[in-house]
């Protein structure tokens, strides 16, 4: 089976690999060329544009940054959708909106092209160890043809339902995942300026009634999780103007539906304050720095 994968970033690349590794021919394509370069060094055959990927793949997968991003490669006069092959399964990881992912099924369904929204949780240790979870959207026989694929990539693969419904389950999760980003680092700052060592309320916090994945997996505090991005001075991982970008889904989303999510409002406030202080490419793990007052 020929896979083509766009998106080389910070989690793409590692899953592009794991497709490599797990024997598929994959053929890659980024904007930034040295990204190509480093998955061709893997095994992987590069390609110049998005057609060249298209044109021969039984599957694609994107893995960008923004809706606007997925749609442009996908909608293009040169893009995937245009050159894909008859038949082709079409997987998006991305995280982005649910009315650009909606559309995109149903121009995809017209093109008889068979798509999935498949976003991810796990960041970019479970995309290395191929541990990823896949929250997955669109009918039961597209699921069923994706699924053997991202199974070479994570650990857990759960149908959400229809079109769109990967991305709400996607949505909702970040939702979770920044609120106790900023509860894990309002906790250890409180505690340290109390006199507790983080790494002693570390130990009681992880097992008892506060931990979370933001605390066990993925700690703001250096020196406790080896391999979070605190320990390596926040370099991302997971970039905060990235969680921003998901947290203003989470809003639009919320407005969508007459919603209320008032944590989920503060979050984002904070999440643009520390981006806008210059901290847009900084692992978003790093507001712990703007809570504890030291930035
Ligand atoms: P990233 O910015 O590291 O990677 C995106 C890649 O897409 C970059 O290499 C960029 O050059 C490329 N790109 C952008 N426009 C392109 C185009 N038109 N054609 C080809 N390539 C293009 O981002 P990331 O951290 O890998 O995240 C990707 C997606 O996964 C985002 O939606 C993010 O919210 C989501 N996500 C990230 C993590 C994480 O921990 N990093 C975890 C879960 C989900």
């Amino acid at each position: 089976m020929k896979i083509g994968f766009v998106g080389l970033g910070h989690m793409g690349s590692h899953m592009a690999q794991n497709l490599v590794k797990a024997g598929f021919q994959v053929t890659v394509f980024d904007v930034v060329p040295t990204a190509i370069d480093a998955l061709v060094a893997k095994g992987a055959k590069g390609a110049k544009t998005l057609a060249d990927v298209a044109k021969e793949a039984d599957v694609i997968i994107t893995m960008l940054q923004t809706g606007q991003q997925v749609s442009d490669v996908c909608l293009q006069e040169n893009g995937l959708f245009n050159n894909a092959k008859k038949d082709v399964l079409y997987i998006d990881s991305s995280s982005i909106d649910i009315v650009t992912c909606r559309d995109l099924h149903s121009k995809a369904e017209k093109m008889n092209i068979a798509m999935v929204d498949a976003p991810v949780s796990g960041g970019t240790v479970g995309a290395e160890a191929a541990t990823l979870t896949f929250m997955v959207g669109g009918s039961e026989e597209n699921f069923k043809r994706a699924q053997p694929i991202l199974e070479k990539l994570g650990k857990k693969i759960v149908h959400a339902g229809s079109a769109g419904n990967g991305q709400a389950a996607k949505i909702c999760n970040n939702l979770i995942l920044g609120i106790s980003m900023i509860a894990v680092s309002e906790g250890f700052s409180l505690g340290q300026k109390l006199g507790l060592d983080p790494k002693k309320f570390f130990e009681i916090s992880s097992n008892a009634s506060g931990q979370c994945w933001s605390m066990t997996s993925y700690c703001p505090v250096p020196g406790i999780i080896e391999k979070a991005p605190s320990n390596n001075d926040y370099k991302p991982g997971f970039m905060a103007k990235m969680m921003l970008k998901d947290l203003r889904l989470g809003q639009h989303a919320a407005e969508s539906v007459n919603a209320d999510i008032p944590l989920g409002a503060v979050t984002t406030e904070l999440y643009s304050l520390f981006v806008n202080q210059g901290n847009a490419e900084t692992d978003f793990s790093g507001i712990i720095n703007l809570i504890a007052g030291n930035i």
